[in-house]
C-alpha cells in the first residue's frame, strides 16, 4: 500500500523522498518560484546536468540527480501556462502528473514529492489543478499498486495547502 499525504512547507527541505518534482520552464535551465528555490538548494551541478537536457515540452518530464539536496533525484516538468482554458491546458497539467510519476516509476523510484504546479507565475486556478493532480496521480497508483510507498505535496502556502488536502480527503 502506499500513502498520499498533503504536507505546508518547501519542497527543498523534505527529506523523506527520494525525488522531488520540479515546476520548470521549457528551457530547464532554472526561473522563478519553486524552480529557482530548487536550483539554490542544489547547488551548480544541477544547472550543469540541466544544461545537457536540451529543454523540456510542456506536459513532458526529464530526470537528473539530485545533487545537494537530500533527495537522490530531481523530475523536472514544465506545467503548462493558464490561458482561460482554451490551450489544452487541463489535459498538459495532467500529462505533467502521469508523466512524473511514469519517469519515477521507470528508475525504480517509491517515494515522490510534488509542489502544486503551474499555480504560481503560471497562473492555472488552483482549485482545479488540485483536482486534476490529485486525481491523475490517484488513478497512476491505482494502475500501478505495488510501485510507490508514499506521494507527497508540499504546498508553500496555507491556501493551497487547505485546496490539495481536502481533494485527497475526497478519495479516501
Ligand atoms: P509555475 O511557474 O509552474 O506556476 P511557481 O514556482 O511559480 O511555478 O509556483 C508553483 C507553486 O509552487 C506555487 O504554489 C508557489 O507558491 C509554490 N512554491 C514556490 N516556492 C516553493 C518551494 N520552495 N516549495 C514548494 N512550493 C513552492
Amino acid at each position: 500500500m502506499y500513502l498520499i499525504k498533503t504536507i505546508k512547507g518547501d519542497i527543498t527541505k523534505v527529506t523523506d523522498v527520494q525525488a522531488i518534482v520540479n515546476a520548470a520552464n521549457n528551457s530547464l535551465l532554472g526561473g522563478g518560484g519553486v524552480d529557482g528555490a530548487i536550483h539554490r538548494a542544489a547547488g551548480p551541478g544541477l544547472l550543469a546536468e540541466c544544461r545537457t537536457l536540451h529543454g523540456c515540452e510542456t506536459g513532458e518530464a526529464k530526470i537528473t540527480k539530485g545533487y545537494n539536496l537530500s533527495c537522490d533525484y530531481v523530475i523536472h516538468t514544465v506545467g503548462p501556462i493558464w490561458n482561460g482554458g482554451r490551450n489544452r491546458e487541463e489535459e498538459l497539467l495532467a500529462n505533467c502528473y502521469f508523466n512524473s510519476m511514469k519517469l519515477a516509476m521507470d528508475n525504480g523510484i517509491r517515494s515522490i514529492a510534488f509542489p502544486s504546479i503551474s499555480t504560481g507565475v503560471y497562473s492555472f486556478p488552483v482549485e482545479l489543478a488540485a483536482k486534476i493532480a490529485i486525481h491523475t496521480v490517484n488513478r497512476f497508483l491505482q494502475d500501478n499498486p505495488d510501485c510507490f510507498d508514499l506521494v507527497e505535496w508540499v504546498l508553500f502556502d496555507t491556501h493551497t495547502e487547505s485546496v490539495y488536502e481536502s481533494e485527497v480527503d475526497k478519495i479516501y
